[in-house]
């Protein structure tokens, strides 16, 4: 099941040819993007994604996307929908075509199934790698036209780091820098539970803010919870309570195996900020 909008509010088929091959998107990966999670009719923290895709294609030096628009695609895409199945809602905005800059940005929303690999994970848990990111924990600062930080069509690396971690029979990874501090996964972020808080890196040292993570700390300071957003290192990993990875699509997945170690046992923590994390939206 897949729903494709456009953003000027045309449904399209999703098994038709839609962009053009000079799409800038297509040839560079040079467009921004979220993937939105749809449950019960419900986009979770809509505002919060539309506000980073503003924020990714400002750091790109895109137009400010249609607010508006995207949020009438975002409807109609709920709207074709079957109830009972949760959606991941990809929003889509490429800087256009290299043969006509004057006609604009490539813009659209596809709605796809969440797989059942992800729906696993999320019930059992992952075995996680750290692999090296090759960044300084500054560099986001010193360098914006890297655009750490941004969520860029560019996620060749992203994909790559998730067949190594694949290569060493593991199903997702933990960025880190070069001097060991935790950065974030691929297509996640990384939360850390210990003695009653819980941990998350800055989005200052290169990573996006999580809107997942920023839901899930929401929730758990209500269960009583203090929550920190410091830098972490490979070690306060190893020692946690429970580790996590929180993203709109994984939710709170948990880390039971890091580079081939068992972690302690988190199954009864997870649950708790699991039930925590769902209580902060309808349906
Ligand atoms: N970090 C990266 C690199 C991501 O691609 C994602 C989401 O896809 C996240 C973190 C988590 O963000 P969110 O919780 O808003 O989905």
């Amino acid at each position: 099941m897949r729903v494709l909008i456009h953003l000027d509010g045309s449904v399209a088929d999703p098994d038709a040819p839609q962009v053009r091959v000079d799409d800038l998107g297509l040839l560079r990966g040079d467009g921004v993007f979220e993937t939105v999670l749809v449950s019960g009719g419900h986009a979770r923290e809509l505002d919060k994604h539309l506000d980073r895709l503003e924020r990714s294609a400002s750091m790109l030096d895109m137009d400010t996307p249609d607010r508006q628009a995207w949020q009438r695609a975002v409807a109609a895409a709920i709207e074709r929908w079957p109830e009972g199945s949760e959606m991941a809602l990809k929003l889509v905005y490429t800087r256009g075509l290299d043969s006509d800059p004057s006609a604009g940005p490539t813009a659209f929303a596809l709605g796809i199934e969440v797989s059942e690999g992800l729906l696993r994970a999320r019930a059992e848990g992952i075995a996680v790698v750290t692999l090296e990111r090759g960044i300084d924990t500054d560099l986001a600062a010193r360098a914006p036209w890297l655009l750490l930080g941004a969520k860029s069509l560019s996620y060749g690396i992203n994909m790559a780091a998730m067949r190594e971690a694949e290569r060493r029979g593991a199903e997702d990874v933990i960025f880190t820098a070069g001097d060991g501090t935790v950065l974030e996964g691929p297509i996640a972020n990384v939360v850390v539970a210990d003695g009653g808080t819980l941990y998350t890196p800055p989005p200052s040292i290169g990573i996006l803010p999580g809107t997942t993570q920023a839901g899930l700390f929401r929730a758990a300071e209500r269960a009583g919870w203090s929550t920190k957003i410091e830098p972490l290192r490979i070690e306060d990993l190893r020692g946690a309570d429970g580790v996590f990875l929180t993203s709109s699509i994984r939710k709170v997945t948990r880390v039971h195996t890091l580079d081939g170690v068992q972690l302690p046992d988190s199954r009864t923590l997870h649950a708790e900020l699991a039930a925590a994390y769902e209580s902060e939206y309808p349906g």
